[in-house]
């Protein structure tokens, strides 16, 4: 079957779906093709801080009644090191912005709700994703469905497939330039059916390494702890990761962790990785399929926020008027922030994680930049304005 399309979107995770809703409010007509079913991308459990920037575009374009009934603003977070926690008052710090408590499953809930109520052709279940032509003026996206070859030209294609997807791949050899950081700790997070013991999140150092106290509603908390990036999960039953945290997370004035059934857990390894330029001929890589960042900042999703922010004002002015600037200037305007936002991510994780060679040097420059950060104004807003997120530009 021979379809086409003005933008070709690779990928319905938040980058695509958010690209795919603000084309259709500038008119522009998007497919989205995804491998996975609307259920298994609707269910995945991952990031849950917005930036106040997120939280803004998403209600001025039609996506924050369920966001603002259900989100949860925080207007500061804790530091917790030596048994003792110190607030970074984000809000009064930046002028009062804030973040937002929200899951991405509920974002990409909310974004197929509308994209699909709008009318929009979203293609789950799709395999064998090939693209073609990608330096040439009609780019083809060829996939298979239902068994069936499908071929799908475009103005242009939209690489929203995430850091395992295929378009990243399809670019000529010798045109990317990659630059990858692995850091020697994982993390072992759960989803757990339990009030939070917090009202704001909790980031601890601790001498047996890092611990994070988040959470998703006033009825499930989402919570952390630094584990070997290679840590076998099965050695980890939920009493032992409950203990764990009770002891990463304890303070000397006997704060105490309620715990409860753990819903699930998995172990993610912290890296950077960020590719340049973003684009080849008629591909744009989005989200992150181009970056990735250590999770410790709370960035990943609001980056893959920004990056289709500024496709979609680049597309619609090609559209509307055949400008060409936008576009080149897409991946420059990107990265600027991506590389912002990786400084951030690194910062925030070699202040709180245990290095495992033990290293004492690190461990007291660790403990000099806590105790700056928590008593330096300076210091303190600097963070916080990272954490909030700088404006959109
Ligand atoms: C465990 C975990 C916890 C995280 N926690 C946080 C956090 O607290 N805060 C934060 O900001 N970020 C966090 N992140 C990062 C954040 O979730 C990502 O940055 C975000 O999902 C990026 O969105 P995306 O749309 O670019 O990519 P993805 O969400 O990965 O979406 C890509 C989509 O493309 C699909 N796809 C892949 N290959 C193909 C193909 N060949 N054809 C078609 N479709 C394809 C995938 O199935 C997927 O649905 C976390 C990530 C993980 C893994």
């Amino acid at each position: 079957m021979n379809t086409k399309t003005q933008v070709g979107i690779i990928g319905a995770g938040p980058a695509g779906l958010l690209l795919s809703h603000l084309l259709h409010l500038e008119g522009i007509d998007s497919v989205v093709l995804e491998t996975r079913s609307r259920k298994y991308v609707e269910e995945r459990v991952r990031a849950g801080v917005l930036e106040q920037g997120t939280v803004d575009l998403l209600c001025e374009t039609g996506l924050g009644d369920r966001l603002r009934r259900e989100g949860l603003v925080h207007r500061g977070i804790e530091l917790r090191f030596d048994g003792r926690g110190h607030r970074i008052a984000l809000s009064d710090l930046t002028g009062g912005r804030a973040i937002w408590i929200y899951g991405q499953k509920q974002v990409v809930k909310d974004l197929n709700k509308a994209r699909l109520a709008a009318g929009a052709t979203i293609h789950f279940e799709v395999n064998d994703v090939r693209l073609s032509g990608i330096d040439a003026t009609s780019p083809v996206i060829n996939y298979r469905k239902d068994d069936q070859e499908h071929i799908l030209t475009c103005d242009f294609i939209a690489g929203c497939d995430g850091f395992h997807g295929v378009s990243r791949d399809s670019i000529p050899s010798g045109i990317l330039r990659t630059y990858q950081h692995d850091y020697p700790f994982g993390w072992l997070g759960i989803l757990a059916a339990v009030a939070p013991s917090t009202e704001e999140l909790i980031y601890a150092s601790h001498d047996r390494g890092f611990a994070l106290h988040s959470l998703r509603s006033p009825e499930i908390s989402r919570l952390y702890i630094q584990v070997d990036p290679d840590e076998d999960i099965n050695e980890w039953p939920d009493d032992r990761i409950w203990q764990e945290l009770s002891i990463r997370l304890a303070t000397r004035d006997g704060w105490t962790l309620a715990d409860g059934p753990i819903l699930e857990k998995g172990i993610t390894s912290l890296r950077s990785f960020v590719v340049e330029p973003m684009q080849y001929g008629r591909l744009f890589l989005a989200g992150d399929a181009a970056h990735i960042v250590p999770a410790t900042g709370a960035k990943g999703l609001n980056l893959a926020v920004h990056d289709v922010r500024i496709l979609a004002e680049s597309l619609t002015a090609w559209f509307r008027t055949g400008a060409t600037e936008l576009l080149e200037q897409y991946s420059t305007r990107c990265l600027r922030r991506v590389w912002r936002v990786q400084d951030f991510s690194s910062f925030m994780s070699l202040m709180l994680h245990r290095f495992p060679d033990g290293d004492g040097f690190r461990s007291r420059l660790q403990r000099a930049q806590l105790e700056y950060v928590c008593s330096s104004e300076a210091a303190a807003r600097s963070l916080a304005e990272n954490y909030v997120g700088l404006p959109h530009v």
